[in-house]
């Protein structure tokens, strides 16, 4: 077997918890909704009322957004699917109008927009053109400008920022091919060039949203001395920087995304953002702060959806009837927009609490878990209720003189959105972490086996202090009539929300001593907490804004976030069920012995796919190339199981 250089060995699962670890924002210095929330305290006060946008009418901010919808009419979307490339034309009028300059501020040249209108933004890109929204997204959302304001040098952002605001494309590359979700064994590697005063930078990246047209890339690698991470600013046309592969997908199939090669490439030493060793905390810290556009953008999409759906469903006769009067159909409508509320109001308070300078780090992960399989959920919908309309394409349906409406397009390009910035699993396990994380600097020394019984002991006299003060009036809330009396017919939901918070914290505490240390490898008993944790906060957010919307004259509204709260509420109770009444362990074995081979025989009578995976793993680069051929000129398997 050859394959050593090309599939290095992975990290420990203990390596990887500490790397991960090392990169975690520790500190909790700015009030927090969730952070509270998963302790059992309700903080209605956090979001109610529901806070302002930021900025969204100043005049400035309305041209921009103005010409920024004229110029996405006329953009056609279904052609840069089709061709797989948005028109440098496309991309001139965005940079003209300031597209790529939306967040940064007015004194390098950029449109200077507050988060509340960036969100604005999002929406309006989702409910158009994926492929223009990642573009734009992955270039200051998480690409260069996004690191540099919040870590970088005065003279990094004034030689960079303007060029950016102007439109040089830029990039976020940490992913590699040996790296995803997991940066334990991050491999490209910086090492100090002879003169000192340069690092000379080597490796692969790969996936990188923006790479085959970016000028300026941030790129984390770790330095060979120490194995620290840092993370730097890289011109795309520096001698060493290699465009060798431009990955193609399912769906945004005019990501200009590349895998990209860097040979000794030499990077000033003033182009280190922020300091040496913090690259990967940089990562996170960036894309946690940039995760706020995917629940914006969903939003938007899921806009387009409900729009969809409803003229359709009043349109198509069926049985006598519009398809919308069949309860079935109008069930599903009901549905999409309860969501499409929520995930509104999810993503605008997020956006809204981070303007007002709260911690929102779990507030984005949730917003950016739930709204992304929301959409999910509801582009499924959509497609059913255009039934075969749905499964054509665009240029099929408008070739036979139908409307183009794109629902098997926009299937395939919201699919992406649970699997990048933090895949679902991933973004569980992290609001996991935080959601316990009290509870782990508490007690974690008295759980941790490693501790001596004398440590441990030692510990209990400050344990018992918090708990006693902190367990009895998780029992003891009232959260009956007539307390939130304020949110008037929501009220009810609201006192939930209040006894669920509290009944949330007991079970976490209850799987702390059911699971002791071991309860951080329980993913499906965490996964439902964070679930509850994510339908709490999506319940609160929308009750305050069905609050605002009827105060500013929709009464509707309160009738939309009941609905929305009603569906979540047996969510919850399944949830909650579920934590304690589950199949988790006979699931685990027989998934485990899958893995084993055992159940091989219910892969037969099917063309083997297995088998171009089993010569990648066991054959060398051109070797596989060669047997890959060879398998399809001939009718003989070379894989034997
Ligand atoms: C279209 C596209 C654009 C992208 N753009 C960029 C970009 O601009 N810059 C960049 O750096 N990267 C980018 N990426 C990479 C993207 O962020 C990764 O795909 C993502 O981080 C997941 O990594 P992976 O695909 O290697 O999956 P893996 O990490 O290999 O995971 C595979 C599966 O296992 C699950 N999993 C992994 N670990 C655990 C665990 N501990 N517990 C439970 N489940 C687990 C994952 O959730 C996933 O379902 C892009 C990817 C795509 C496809």
């Amino acid at each position: 077997m050859n394959h050593q250089s090309s599939h290095p060995q992975p990290a420990s699962p203990e390596e990887s918890r500490r790397v991960a670890e090392a990169a975690r924002e520790t500190s909790w210095n700015k009030p927090g909704f969730l952070r509270e929330l998963f302790l059992g305290r309700l903080r209605m006060d956090l979001l109610f009322p529901f806070p302002e946008p930021k900025g969204i009418d100043r005049p400035e901010f309305q041209a921009f957004y103005t010409q920024l919808e004229a110029l996405l009419r006329e953009v056609d979307a279904d052609e840069i699917d089709r061709k797989g490339k948005i028109p440098r034309d496309v991309i001139r009028k965005l940079a003209a109008l300031g597209a790529f300059g939306m967040k940064i501020e007015r004194k390098y040249g950029g449109l200077g927009l507050t988060q509340s209108e960036y969100n604005q933004v999002m929406k309006l890109l989702g409910s158009r053109d994926g492929n223009i929204t990642a573009l734009l997204s992955a270039h200051q959302s998480i690409g260069v400008p996004q690191p540099l304001a919040l870590f970088g040098s005065d003279a990094q952002k004034e030689k960079y920022l303007p060029r950016i605001a102007k439109g040089a494309v830029s990039a976020f590359a940490l992913t590699e091919p040996e790296v995803g979700s997991d940066p334990a064994k991050l491999a490209a590697t910086v090492s100090e060039s002879e003169d000192g005063e340069a690092f000379i930078l080597n490796g692969e990246k790969l996936w990188c949203t923006n790479g085959t047209i970016a000028e300026l890339l941030v790129v984390m690698a770790r330095h060979a001395e120490d194995r620290a991470i840092s993370a730097f600013v890289v011109e795309a046309d520096w001698p060493g920087v290699e465009i060798v592969h431009h990955s193609r997908f399912m769906g945004l199939k005019a990501l200009e995304n590349a895998k990209i090669r860097f040979s000794n490439v030499r990077i000033p030493k003033e182009n280190l953002i922020w300091k040496r060793g913090q690259g990967l905390k940089l990562a996170l810290i960036t894309l946690n702060t940039g995760r706020l556009a995917l629940p914006a953008t969903t939003t938007g999409t899921a806009k387009a959806c409900l729009q969809i759906c409803r003229q359709w469903a009043n349109q198509r006769v069926q049985w006598g009837q519009p398809i919308g009067r069949h309860e079935a159909v109008t069930h599903k409508i009901a549905d999409m927009a309860a969501h499409t509320f929520a995930m509104e109001a999810i993503s605008d308070l997020a956006t809204a609490m981070a303007e007002k300078g709260m911690d929102i780090r779990l507030e984005a992960a949730i917003a950016k878990l739930y709204n992304t399989e929301a959409l999910w959920l509801i582009v499924d919908d959509t497609m059913q209720i255009r039934g075969g309309r749905g499964y054509e394409t665009a240029d099929s349906l408008r070739g036979r003189g139908e409307p183009g409406i794109p629902v098997e397009r926009m299937m395939r390009d919201a699919r992406i959105n649970q699997i990048f910035e933090g895949s679902s699993e991933i973004m569980r396990l992290f609001i996991a972490r935080e959601a316990v994380d009290k509870h782990l600097q508490i007690s974690g020394g008295l759980l941790d086996p490693h501790n001596s019984l004398k440590t441990r002991l030692g510990l209990l006299p400050k344990i018992a202090w918090f708990y006693l003060r902190w367990y009895p009036p998780l029992w003891l809330g009232w959260s009956h009539w007539p307390r939130y009396g304020q949110f008037r017919r929501l009220a009810p939901q609201v006192r939930y929300i209040d006894r669920t918070t509290r009944k949330l914290a007991r079970q976490i505490f209850r799987g702390m001593l059911r699971h002791g240390p071991g309860l951080e490898k329980r993913q499906a008993f965490l996964g439902r907490i964070v679930d509850i944790g994510a339908e709490l906060f999506a319940m609160a957010a929308t009750v305050s804004k069905a609050r605002k919307v009827f105060k500013e004259g929709d009464r509707n509204a309160v009738n939309l976030a009941i609905l929305f709260c009603q569906g979540a509420r047996r969510r919850i109770e399944a949830n909650f069920n579920a934590l304690w009444t589950n199949d988790d362990r006979a699931a685990y074995k027989i998934g485990r012995q899958v893995l084993d081979r055992q159940f091989t025989w219910l892969e037969q009578g099917i063309v083997n796919l297995a088998e171009e995976v089993h010569l990648h793993e066991t054959l060398t680069g051109e070797q596989y190339q060669q047997a890959i051929e060879n398998i399809r000129h001939s009718d003989v398997s070379l894989y034997t199981d």
